[in-house]
Order: structure tokens, then sequence, then C-alpha cells
């Protein structure tokens, strides 16, 4: 059997091409960014042509740095940024319009709208998720409105809608195959994730065709098989998640229980929750984490807007470092941030508080305050804000969670992770490949063609690459919380309008 796995990993601001072999070690790797359009206010867009040829570049780049050629890969995995609407003309397979980007707010009125006419609770009930214009229905409805001739070609069965995952397999298949996975299918709005069906009701309410929309199949499973111009010979695709499912699935938080969280720009919670799709009663929201045969995972979801960021705007905004790395020697040459706290609400607060009017606030200065205090109070932030949310999870699935698995690129951070653990009072695990993303897509790929036997096998091969544990008791743990809470308050509902 052949032992390459291709991961393609579609992000917001790259697309990658990972190959790995059979045990999870990294063959080679390229990358691409592609362009940022913000067209007006709040507005982001992506050139759907742009985000395929760079994906294609980079699969092809891959092939040629590993020695391989396409009749050396097994399968590939599709993982992606979530929610970016993509509409297309079935005849050429060229988007109509600009894809509206998971980040854009230009639906926001419409959400709003939405939300007085009393939907929330039926939308959330149906799709596990809070009305957004994060997800794809509002922006879907926006093209079919404002692109002219849109809709009614799309009632004519002419236009096609995807999510990412669903546009690259679209045009790896040569236009043969029209289909997504259900944690990608979850982000849309439109997807009921119990009846694992599109939602008929949804589809009225936002008046999109259904004959648009992708077939849903499992995560893991034959998608169609790549067009043999493309890349010199056809790979079968065989396994798609959305980005952060599939970094739950690579971090293999295969049991209801295991958390991952991954450090980036911003922080995503996700929460392993089995068979059950559990309702939060603490702001965070219920998706899909992947399909394998006909069993649903579940998951609680949370994000941090402002994680790494913060970090950033130390750097950058401020001057005060002169990379993010650096980071961690500023912090550790004091041994506390003496009193200071940074709530980096810098732009609102997400899970669990939800507060758009929150601003970023720092509370304890004084007199001996430097540099290195504040920027350990920024790492303590990340940490106590990635607290908040697992305490969150913790009491929507009434369940301990043992421990606590993390990625991204600050997860590179060893007093970060230190920090996180004593907070949490549970071990911290940082895996050796960090590459969770991609790993998780060829994980599922591999699994689809029978190249390992079960989870467990996919487990045995991977590897924990540092386990950070707790060095505080409880009473430390509370106090600091508690602090960090009064914090949390002084910077709550700070803008007015
Ligand atoms: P994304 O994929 O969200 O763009 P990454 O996972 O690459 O982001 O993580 C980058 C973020 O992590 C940046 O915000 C950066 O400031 C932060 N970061 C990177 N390295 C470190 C570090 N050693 N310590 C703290 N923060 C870091």
């Amino acid at each position: 059997m052949k032992q390459y796995r291709m991961a393609l990993d579609q992000g917001t601001t790259s697309s990658r091409c990972i190959i790995f072999d059979r045990t999870g070690n990294i063959v080679s790797l390229a990358a691409h960014e592609f362009t940022q359009h913000f067209p007006n206010e709040g507005w982001v867009e992506h050139d759907a042509e742009e985000i395929f040829s760079t994906q294609l570049t980079a699969a092809r780049e891959a092939l040629a740095k590993a020695g391989l050629s396409a009749t050396d890969i097994a399968c590939i995995g599709i993982t992606n940024q979530r929610e970016t609407t993509v509409v297309w003309d079935r005849e050429t397979g060229r988007a109509i319009c600009p894809a509206i980007v998971w980040q854009c707010r230009r639906t926001a009125a419409r959400c709003d709208e939405l939300r007085a006419q009393g939907y929330a609770q039926a939308i959330r009930d149906k799709t596990g998720l809070p009305i957004d214009a994060y997800f794809s229905a509002t922006k879907l409805e926006w093209i079919l409105s404002h692109v002219e001739g849109a809709r009614a070609r799309a009632v004519r069965g002419e236009l096609l809608f995807g999510t990412v995952d669903t546009y690259l397999i679209w045009r790896l298949t040569g236009g043969r195959v029209h289909a997504t996975d259900p944690s990608n299918a979850a982000r849309t709005m439109l997807f009921n994730i119990h009846t694992l069906a599109w939602d008929t009701e949804l589809l009225e309410l936002f008046d999109i065709p259904a004959c648009m929309l992708p077939e849903v199949k499992p995560s893991a499973g034959l998608f169609g098989t790549t067009d043999a111009a493309l890349l010199g010979a056809p790979i079968p695709i065989t396994g798609v998640a959305g980005d952060q499912q599939a970094a739950l699935f690579g971090q293999c938080c295969f049991e209801a229980g295991s958390v991952k969280n991954t450090y980036g720009t911003g922080g995503f919670l996700l929460m392993n929750t089995g068979e059950r799709a559990i309702t939060s009663q603490n702001g965070l929201l219920t998706t899909i984490g992947w399909q394998i045969g006909d069993k649903v995972t579940y998951v609680l979801e949370g994000s941090v807007f402002v994680c790494g960021a913060a970090i950033q705007w130390l750097r950058d905004g401020l001057g005060l470092l002169s990379s993010s790395a650096e980071s961690e020697a500023v912090a550790k040459s004091v041994p506390d941030t003496a009193g200071v706290y940074f709530v980096p609400a810098l732009t609102g607060l997400g899970a669990p508080y939800w507060d758009p009017y929150a601003r970023g606030t720092v509370v304890g200065i004084s007199r001996g305050t430097t540099r290195a205090h504040l920027v350990r109070a920024t790492l303590e932030a990340m940490a106590f804000q990635t607290a908040d949310v697992l305490a969150a999870m913790r009491e929507d699935a009434q369940a301990s969670i043992p421990a606590l698995r993390v990625d991204g690129g600050a997860s590179a951070n060893d007093l970060l992770l230190s920090m996180q653990s004593d907070l949490l009072g549970i071990p911290v695990q940082r895996p050796a490949c960090i590459e969770t993303t991609a790993l998780g897509a060829a994980n599922l790929a591999g699994l689809a063609i029978g190249l390992y036997r079960d989870l467990d096998e996919i487990r045995a091969l991977t590897r924990t690459e540092r386990t950070f544990s707790p060095s505080v008791g409880h009473a430390v743990r509370k106090k600091r919380l508690a602090d960090w809470h009064r914090a949390v308050e002084r910077a709550r509902h700070w803008v007015t309008e």
C-alpha cells in the first residue's frame, strides 16, 4: 500500500500543502499566501480562483520538494477556513463574485434583524449556532440578492454553493463532485446538526434553492478523485474537515471530554462531547466534529478573539517587543506580574462573556510596574481567557477534563503553557507535530482508505513532545482567577456608543 498522504490546508491567509508519511512525519511542506481584499469597512473577500491556484501550486511544490509523484500519494485530506462562502457557475467552475470570508461583517444588520424577528432560538435548536454574520447563510443570501441575476440562475440549477472545501473538491475533481462534510456543513447555519440534513425551513427563510447545495458525506470516505491533469495522476480525496475540527482530530481528541486549544491570533477551544450535542448555557456553540461511517461526533466550541494578537499588539502597537518569541524571556525576567492584570478585550470579549462593548484594560499598575510585568500579564491573560472558556465547557458538559492539548503559534511559549497548567490544575500537553490541522485531515483520509485499522492505531503513532504539570495549589489558583474576574468586570461595558 502507498504510504504518503497529502493534506491540503486552505487557511484564511495562505494555502498550504503538507505531505505526511504513514507514521505522521512531515515529508515536505509548501505554502502560498494570497490576497486579502477589504473593499468596504468591515468587508473581507477572497478571490476563489486565487484560493484554488495557490492551493494547486502548493500541492505541486510539496510533491517536488519531497521528490515524489502523484502516484506515490495514497490519499488527499482537505482542511479549510470555515464558513467562507463561494458561489460558482456549474459550467465554467468560475466564481460569480468574490468569496465572502468568515470575518466579513457585511450581513451584521441582517443578523440583527433576524434576532429581532425572534429566530434565534429556532436557529440555535436546529444548527447549534447563534445568529451571526460569521456563518454562511446570510453571506449566501447576500450573494443571491446582490449579484445580478444570481437567484434566478441558481433556481435554474446553473449556480452552485460551497464552503472552501466544497469549491476545492469541485475544482480538483474537474467539476465532477459537489460535496462537503458535516463539520463544514454545520458552519453554514443551514444544516440541521441533529438530522444531518439541509433544513428546508432555513432554506426558505434565506430563499436559497436546495439544488445549489452540496451533498453531505462522512468526513472520512471517498469524496472523489482528482483530475489526472492537475497533479500528474488521479488521487482519491478521502478526508475533509473544517480547520478547527481537523485540529481536534489531529490532536487525537477522540473521546468525549478531550479538549484542545489553538493559541493563534485568536484562541479556539474545542471539546469532544461524543454522541451528545450539548446546548451551552455559557455562550459556547454546538457543532459537529466529524462523521466516520454513520457515527457523528459532536463538539462544544468557544473562541477567544484576541489571544496571540495581544502579543502582536505589544510588539507592533507599543513597540515593547522585537518579536513575539521574545515575550517568554522578558516575562521570565520577573517572578510574577506584581499585581498587574491585562484584559485584552481589544475587539470586545468572546466566549463566555460575549460583550462587544468591552475594551482592553490594564489594572493594578503601580510605581514599580515595568515592561516585563505587562508582558507577563499579557501571557497570563491568554491563559486566563482559555481557563474561562474551559470552565464554561466543564459546566455545560458536566464533565471533568483530564488534560488540555495545545497547538498554534503561541504554544511554542513554555512559560505560557506552565501558567496555563497552573490555572487549570490539569496537565497541558504539546504534541511533537504541531501541524495538527493538516495532520487531522491526513489522518481522516488515511483512516478512510484503511491505512489504519482504527483510531487507536492513529493514537499509538502520535507523540506528546512535552507535558506541563500544575505547580500551584487550589487556593492560589482560586485567588488568581478571582482577581482576573475582578479585572474583567472593569473591562466590560466600556464603550457606550
Ligand atoms: P494564525 O494561524 O492565527 O495566524 P499562528 O498559529 O501562526 O496564528 O500564531 C501566531 C500568533 O501567536 C501571533 O499572534 C503571535 O503573536 C503569537 N506568537 C507566536 N509565537 C509566540 C511566542 N513564542 N510567544 C507568544 N506568542 C507567540
